[in-house]
């Protein structure tokens, strides 16, 4: 069959690089796709979120099924655009509907749901414009620090967490009144904090059964020690070495079975990835946060330890058949580094030729910022390449990554050399 993935990551590079080993993959379409994706599939200059563009795609490559990679074109609605369009409704796409991706595009929706099916969650309430005394009023009755929260997508910058009561009435303000972050900020979540060790599990539903997929951690601060501003994130490891069966035990049953089985009492239609992110407050795991897509950068670890057929267990989602579907899994650990531009999380140039990926033995590089320019690997975002690779256990898997990582150059390129230092 022919393959339609969005997006444009190292997310999307490595569930590239995993349907194309697949039989069933005649032909893959990646848009916009970089540099990577461009190397073993074919890229198509159309925007995730075009849907007219990628209904006419669809159309004339006559595609079988299309496979989105980021949170945008899910919240916007790409899952009920296919199934109320008479030309493509009977066209599988691996995502949730609009209502479900109303779990990452809303935090009100999301709590509202926690609440709702009994899913351990921080306390809350939340505030607009109009309440924003309210909101301080509210402050005042919990401890710090204040975790405040825009409701909407903020490109992974709406969650402030403060520690001085004066700062967040005034940074309560600037989100409501100020909109510091724009209609996202229109509404805003004020949450209990939480205080343990943070941990994501990822799972894919065809919205009745569902599969855990394998643990990641990802690293997301740009300095060593986990300082400095947040980024996309600096590099992950699976699995995680400490979940144990006991915790996962907790996690199923507290949380992911009541999660799809609110789906089912909602009426929410869901076939694709949540990923769950969690807060283990001493070994009891409470849930922070939805999204509705896989992370980046931990699908780099996640979907290299799938041994099974990535196409095969997309299409038992889209059939409702997930439940008959053995999903195998790589008993070795993987783990990934990833290169930035200099700058980033703030300013940073692109356009740099990047040089040494003929080089690279026994790692898997997944591109994220890239593109090709006169036939040239050239830098063009602020995470640039993701270092993948496989060991008997992560120190190994580690070590391959940051010897591979010595022989890439561009000019002002780093990455974080700790990854992994606090598992050890
Ligand atoms: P979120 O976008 O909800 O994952 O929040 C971003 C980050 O803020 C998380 O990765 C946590 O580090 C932190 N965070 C969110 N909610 C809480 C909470 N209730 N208590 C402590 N930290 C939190």
């Amino acid at each position: 069959m022919t393959i339609l993935l969005l997006g444009s990551g190292g997310r999307e590079h490595a569930f590239a690089w995993k349907m194309i080993q697949s039989p069933l993959c005649d032909k893959l379409f990646v848009a916009p796709g970089n540099a990577g994706t461009a190397s073993i599939a074919n890229n198509v200059d159309i925007s995730p979120t075009d849907f007219d563009a990628v209904k006419a795609l669809v159309l004339q490559e006559k595609v079988g099924m299309v496979v989105v990679g980021p949170e945008d074109p899910l919240v916007k609605g790409i899952f009920d655009f296919f199934k109320n369009d008479n030309d493509l409704k009977d066209i599988p796409v691996i995502g949730p509907s609009k209502l479900g991706a109303t779990l990452e595009g809303s935090k009100e929706f999301a709590k509202e749901f926690l609440m709702k099916h009994n899913i351990p969650t921080a306390a809350y309430d939340s505030f607009t414009a109009e309440t924003v005394e309210k909101g301080c009023d509210f402050l005042e009755t919990l401890q710090p620090p204040y975790v405040l929260k825009a409701d909407g997508l903020a490109a992974g910058k709406g969650v402030l967490i403060i520690h001085d009561l004066a700062e967040a009435k005034e940074e309560l303000r600037n989100m409501l009144v100020g909109q510091k972050f724009g209609a996202a900020s229109s509404k805003v979540v004020i949450e209990e904090f939480l205080d343990g060790i943070e941990l994501s599990c990822f799972v894919l539903t065809d919205g009745k059964s569902y599969k855990i997929l394998p643990t990641a951690k990802d690293y997301k601060r740009i300095g060593e020690g986990d300082t400095g501003l947040n980024t996309g994130g600096m590099g992950a490891v699976s699995p995680v070495p400490y979940v144990d069966a006991v915790l996962m035990e907790k996690i199923e049953t507290r949380i992911v079975k009541p999660t799809i089985e609110g789906f089912q009492k909602d009426g929410i239609e869901y076939k694709g990835f949540v990923f769950i992110g969690l807060i283990n407050v001493k070994n009891e795991p409470i849930v922070i946060e939805y999204n509705v897509r896989m992370g980046d950068p931990e699908t780099e670890v996640v979907v290299p330890r799938m041994k099974s057929d990535l196409v095969e267990l997309f299409l038992a989602v889209a059939n409702e058949k997930l439940d008959e579907f053995e999903l195998e899994i790589d008993e070795r650990s993987a783990t990934t580094i990833v290169v930035v531009s200099g700058g980033y999380p703030e300013d940073f140039e692109k356009g740099k030729v990047i040089s040494g990926l003929e080089t690279i033995e026994d790692s898997i590089v997944f591109h994220a910022g890239t593109k090709l320019d006169n036939g040239k690997v050239v830098s063009n975002g602020g995470r640039v390449l993701t270092v993948t690779s496989y060991g008997d256990n992560f120190e190994e898997a580690i070590k391959k990554s940051y010897q591979n990582i010595d022989k890439l150059n561009f000019d002002k390129m780093y990455f974080r050399k700790d990854i992994g230092n606090d598992l050890k």
